[in-house]
């Protein structure tokens, strides 16, 4: 694994993996390197685990043909057929309307048990699926649409929850597991789905 060594002001050391699979330390300007490396071999295993996720997420991707098929609320269809019958439409035209049709009315649908003054909006992040602000805007990304119903209802309730707390505090959890039993059991599910928002569509 490649290693990336950030010397910065700080006073620990802190360790993550970037989207590229990259290992990034980052390190007090005047700490030794063999002290970086015993921090390194420490952090072993979970080095490891971390690996093992993205070779995953890899693997799951390849599942998924995007050229040939779109996928709507987790089924698959062939473009062609759908091209035929919905003349130069192209495929990110196609996905943003559904999403305008499934994703947006089911918002709408789950908004009733929150404060009625929330807006939604689509978003294109190649690095998230929704996200809320403190005006109560709640943004989703339209390859929402592509996941399974109870992974869409997730996003949309997580970010529904924000508008109560801004954070992913305990009490925040508790909000979400009023509305969904099964949120760690989703969460866990929509990592597999992640490299799905870097995808080109076209
Ligand atoms: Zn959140």
């Amino acid at each position: 694994m490649d290693v990336r060594i950030i010397r910065e002001y700080r006073k620990s050391l802190s360790i993550s993996i970037d989207e590229n699979g990259f290992l990034i330390v980052k390190a007090p300007f005047f700490l030794s390197s063999k002290k970086i490396e015993e921090f390194i071999k420490s952090k072993e295993n979970w080095i490891l685990k971390q690996k093992e996720k993205i070779t995953n997420k890899k693997l799951f991707i390849k599942n998924f043909d995007f050229f040939n098929k779109v996928y709507i609320n987790g089924n698959e269809y062939e473009w062609d057929q759908i091209e035929k019958s919905n003349k130069r439409i192209t495929k990110a035209s196609f996905y943003k309307k559904m999403f305008s049709q499934i994703i947006l009315s089911r918002a709408e649908e789950l908004k009733i048990y929150f404060n009625s003054n929330i807006t939604f909006k689509l978003c294109n992040s190649v690095c998230m699926w929704g996200s809320c602000n403190a005006k109560n805007i709640i943004k989703l990304n339209w390859k929402i649409v592509i996941l399974p119903k109870n992974l869409q209802d997730y996003i949309i309730l997580h970010e529904l929850c924000h508008t109560k707390h801004l954070n992913h505090s305990v009490k925040f959890w508790n909000e979400v597991e009023k509305f969904n039993k099964n949120y760690k059991q989703n969460k866990k599910e929509l990592e597999n789905y992640s490299l799905i928002l870097r995808e080109k569509v076209i």
